[in-house]
């Protein structure tokens, strides 16, 4: 198993060494030479998701990762990343990759509650699962019966999945809990 984890900005050291953790092959996309390797999924990690979208613009491959993901190439968006994969936004009229039937609310927790830490279930990979939010969306609405809802916290909705993609407002990476993982990689 080979999985391209985006390095242009944001969490995304952390994701790799989860993903060497589980037994997988992983490597960094930093440029265009690195986005044409082997590959059976990628990670949008967390981070700025401004700043993420401009650097994809700047490389050239926000056309290519919009397709291949489109074609179903597996994606696991934490956070940052979940909001570029959003077809809708709240908050936000930017230009996003908008694969995923979900319409996000960006910084949904304010100011005050941008970060905090808590424990819950996730539908189908198991209970207590240590979710640490940091400035994070949530998902205000499933835009289609396409996108299951995995979790909720506090009535919000903070993972779904829609086909091969994945996403968590929340960021496993972060926490020594494989399963988030271990369960993309199964998606893979
Ligand atoms: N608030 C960030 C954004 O809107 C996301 C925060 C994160 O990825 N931890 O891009």
């Amino acid at each position: 198993m080979k999985i391209g984890v985006f390095a242009l900005q944001g969490a995304f050291a952390e994701h790799v060494q989860m993903l060497h953790r589980l037994g997988a092959e992983a490597f960094e996309i930093h440029s265009p030479a690195d986005w044409e390797r082997e590959k059976d999924g990628i990670i949008l990690p967390g981070g700025e998701s401004t700043a993420q979208l401009k650097l994809l613009h700047d490389l050239g491959l926000f056309d290519a990762v919009k397709a291949a993901i489109e074609r179903g190439l597996p994606v696991f968006g934490t956070c940052a990343g979940m909001i570029l994969l959003a077809k809708e936004a709240t908050n936000d009229s930017r230009c996003r990759l908008a694969t995923m039937d979900i319409r996000v609310r960006r910084n949904a927790y304010g100011r005050q509650l941008g970060s905090f830490h808590t424990l819950s279930s996730m539908k189908g990979i198991g209970d207590d699962i240590p979710m640490t939010f940091i400035r994070a969306p949530y998902i205000a609405e499933v835009l289609s019966p396409y996108c299951e809802v995995l979790a909720e916290v506090n009535g919000h909705i903070v993972a779904a999945r829609q086909g091969n993609q994945l996403v968590t407002s929340f960021h496993p990476e972060l926490d020594d809990d494989l399963r988030v993982h271990e369960w993309f990689l199964e998606l893979c």
